[in-house]
């Protein structure tokens, strides 16, 4: 699929001349690193079904088997590296055009790109948490030898991410929602905008005047009502375009 010149142009300009940009993240960002997103083809979720894994009830019915799961999750995790569409955002960031990112992924991939303002609506895979006394661990301090890891008051373990059931980490929602609140432009990207509430972010911004601007592959809920346009296509392909583009308005 070819890049849309006019539109990256477009979103250029608007990454330049807005108040305040923010991204809003999802799996499709990280597509390209090697972690599949929910709804593409293959990989580990052919194995293991998100909605029969990644709920609270399934966790706490059976830590183990949803452990089995998140093991192989993080083998993959470790493994992967950030590809140019974090490296975009944290290039974008350090150059002063986008204030923070909101992300719906556990990868730690925007940190890893450089990305200082992470806002993390999800949690992270990189702690544990105790489920009876919410000791925090590193995840490298955790053996995975025996399933469900525990803490030292035998509590199981529990990866600090938002399991569908889950309600979001109070500090990240409220700095989720004031971004959005305040900016003048959201780039969505790589989100199916199905899962509630990130979902939201768009309209909540989109309601307090700020231009939605969707990257992805295909059209999402948010296309026809929310989004200003689309930009279609590879979120590395096109964040790598808009960073070059951002570049030569600035040199010109
Ligand atoms: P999703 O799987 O529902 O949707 C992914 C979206 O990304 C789709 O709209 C797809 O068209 C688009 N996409 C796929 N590849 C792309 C690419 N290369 N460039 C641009 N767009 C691409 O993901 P979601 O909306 O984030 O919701 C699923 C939930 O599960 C979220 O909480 C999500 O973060 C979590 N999850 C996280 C990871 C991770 O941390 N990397 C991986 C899988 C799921």
């Amino acid at each position: 699929m070819g890049v849309d010149k006019d539109l990256i142009k477009k979103t250029a300009q608007a990454i330049r001349h807005a108040k305040k940009v923010v991204a809003l993240t999802g799996a499709g960002i990280s597509v390209e690193s090697g972690i599949p997103d929910f709804r593409g083809p293959a990989g580990i979720w052919e194995k293991f079904d998100p909605m029969e894994y990644a709920t609270i009830e399934a966790f706490s019915a059976n830590p183990k088997k949803v452990w089995a799961m998140l093991k192989e999750m993080g083998s993959l995790l470790e493994k992967s590296k950030p590809n140019p569409a974090h490296i975009s955002l944290a290039k974008l960031e350090e150059m002063g055009y986008l204030h923070s990112v909101v992300t719906q992924n556990i990868d730690n991939l925007h940190q890893a790109a450089g990305s200082k303002r992470v806002i993390e609506f999800h949690g992270s895979g990189q702690r544990l948490i105790c489920m009876i006394c919410s000791r925090m661990y590193e995840r490298q301090e955790v053996k995975l030898d025996t399933l469900p890891p525990r803490c030292s008051c035998n509590g199981v373990l529990k990866p600090n991410i938002v399991f569908f059931g889950e309600p979001i980490p109070w500090g990240a929602h409220l700095e989720a929602r004031e971004e959005a609140g305040n900016c003048g432009l959201m780039l969505v990207i790589g989100t199916s905008a199905v899962v509630s509430p990130a979902c939201d972010l768009p309209a909540i911004a989109k309601r307090a005047g700020a231009t939605i601007v969707e990257i992805n592959l295909e059209e999402t809920q948010l296309t026809r009502y929310i989004s200003a346009w689309i930009l279609k296509g590879s979120a590395s392909l096109i964040l790598h375009a808009l960073l070059m583009e951002v570049v030569a308005i600035e040199k010109s």
